[in-house]
């Protein structure tokens, strides 16, 4: 074997109980489709080897030395309701590495095959979902949002089965950790204080060295989330499936399953097929965040040994949450706008915007860079003329005393983001055998923040014939 991880797995050290070892299913074909080099160098891969050598690596044919492949038990709620088991039915932790700035990583293969926590399912992704996730979870990197990183997408010349026979592909993903909100939910359905103390502090010596409490790494991932949902309504993302299993202890977002870049601005705008109610909904996610971190808080409650009269400072620390998103939320649309530090007084300039936004289901991205880069021309994607001329009034009054606002707009707002259509049109291509267009939209998303005259149809809305209406689940 040529290349080489540092690993150094401190996940694989906990006792029984916290996952099962499993090696992951031979893949008969790999076929590499994409690789993250400055990612793996990052990470401290060494050596060099041919596209062929790292497609057995990353389908799991042969793990490189030092690898422990393992699922995690984790349960979650979803969509409201507890399952005290799921687990990794689809993934491998293969090994963590500490990388080239400190920071330890997870390194885990996704659609790798059955683990003991699959249930009724096969444990294997198909290629559009494994380029899907690649693709926009790279655009969040650059988009500078806490996120899990995309290192290798495999093809594994297997075919898997769905409501078609669809070619099968396995990602490797890269976290801070994979830790979720369920993983602390699954001891806490087993009443087993012993091994929710031991993870919790795994958790704390990754995310939170300085918390010397549960309720310090409580208020810890409390302030994570609170920031990532902010960054999230700032950049017009839905997540479609935020229930606890998905949501991470580190604060970085996981699980590229339905997600969504909106077009058109509205706060109860879903993509999800499976998220019939619209509890996932845009501006439903502030909402949803702290209900998560409420089943955080009473998965903790078990580490104390007095809970009742802990009860009542958890619940202080859950309620306070909505307060830390309001005011992330203000400061990053501030900005947006060019003003470096939003005060609440500015929150009606702010309102009074994305109501004229919705009204006309004005672009969300395209809006905000317009105003930035040329408020003259912004009037001209707003038919409601006067309104907006009477906002552009108020808001030129407001950012006169701002020292840079152009810059800062420049620096926030996106002049391209992964649109529904465009990573339709790619992983539809892929399924052809045509990677092109994958490869485009990659290298176009890596430098969000400029975009070349010649890539400028990278920010055009869909068409109406090319609206997505819907997302479907990554399996
Ligand atoms: P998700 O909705 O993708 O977050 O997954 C929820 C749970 O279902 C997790 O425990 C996954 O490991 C499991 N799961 C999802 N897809 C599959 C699959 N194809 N085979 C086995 N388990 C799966
Ligand atoms: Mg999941
Ligand atoms: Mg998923």
């Amino acid at each position: 074997m040529s290349i080489a991880f540092p690993f150094d797995n401190s996940y694989a050290a906990l006792p029984e109980g916290f996952f099962l070892r499993q090696p992951p299913r031979p893949a008969s074909a790999p076929e590499l489709l994409a690789f993250n080099a400055p990612l793996a160098a990052e990470l401290g891969m060494t050596g060099e080897a041919p596209p062929e050598e790292l497609a057995q690596v990353f389908a799991g044919n042969c793990l490189p030395e030092g690898a422990d492949p393992l699922a995690q038990a984790y349960a979650g709620h979803q969509f409201g309701g507890f399952s005290p088991q799921l687990g990794d039915g689809r993934a491998l932790l293969i090994g963590e590495v500490v990388d080239r700035n400190g920071q330890r990583r997870d390194i885990q293969l996704k659609g790798s095959g059955r683990t003991a926590f699959s249930r009724g399912g096969d444990g294997l992704a198909g290629i559009g979902p494994v380029l899907r996730e690649y693709l926009v979870s790279e655009a969040m990197a650059a988009l500078g949002v806490p996120t899990t990183r995309s290192l290798a997408a495999v093809a594994t010349g297997d075919t898997i089965y769905r409501e078609t026979a669809l070619p099968g592909a396995v990602l490797t993903r890269v976290a801070s950790s994979h830790l979720r909100v369920g993983h602390f939910e699954f001891f806490a359905g087993r009443r087993d204080p012993a091994r929710m103390r031991l993870l919790m502090e795994h958790a704390i010596a990754r995310h939170d060295p300085q918390a010397d409490s549960p309720l310090a790494f409580l208020k810890g991932v409390i302030a994570r989330q609170a920031e990532l949902v902010a960054q999230w309504l700032s950049l017009g993302f839905i997540h479609g499936v935020m229930n606890t299993d998905n949501t991470t202890i580190s604060g970085e977002t996981i699980d590229y399953g339905p997600c969504a870049f909106m077009d058109a601005y509205h706060p109860q705008t879903v993509f999800s097929s499976i998220d019939r109610q619209g509890r996932y909904a845009y501006d439903s996610q502030r909402h949803i965040l702290p209900w998560n971190m409420a089943q955080l808080a009473s998965a903790l409650l078990l580490l104390e040994e007095d809970a009742e009269a802990q009860v009542e400072a958890y619940t202080q620390a859950v309620h306070a949450m909505p307060a830390l998103i309001d005011a992330a939320t203000l400061r990053r649309f501030g900005q947006k706008l060019g003003i470096a530090q939003a005060q609440e007084e500015d929150r009606a300039l702010l309102e009074t915007l994305l109501s004229l936004m919705q009204n006309e289901g004005a672009d969300f991205t395209n809006s905000f860079r317009a105003i930035g880069d040329d408020p003259a021309k912004a009037e001209e994607l707003f038919s409601d003329k006067a309104g907006f001329s009477a906002w552009r009034k108020d808001w030129e009054a407001r950012i006169a005393s701002e020292a840079d606002p152009q810059t800062l707009m420049a620096r926030v707002n996106p002049a391209v983001i992964p649109r529904n259509h465009r990573v339709e049109e790619a992983l539809a291509a892929a399924h052809e055998g045509n990677l092109a267009p994958f490869r485009k939209l990659h290298e176009v998303l890596a430098d969000p923040f400029t975009l070349s005259e010649e890539n400028s149809a990278y920010a055009a809305p869909p068409r109406p014939e090319e609206v997505v209406e819907a997302t479907f689940c990554g399996t």
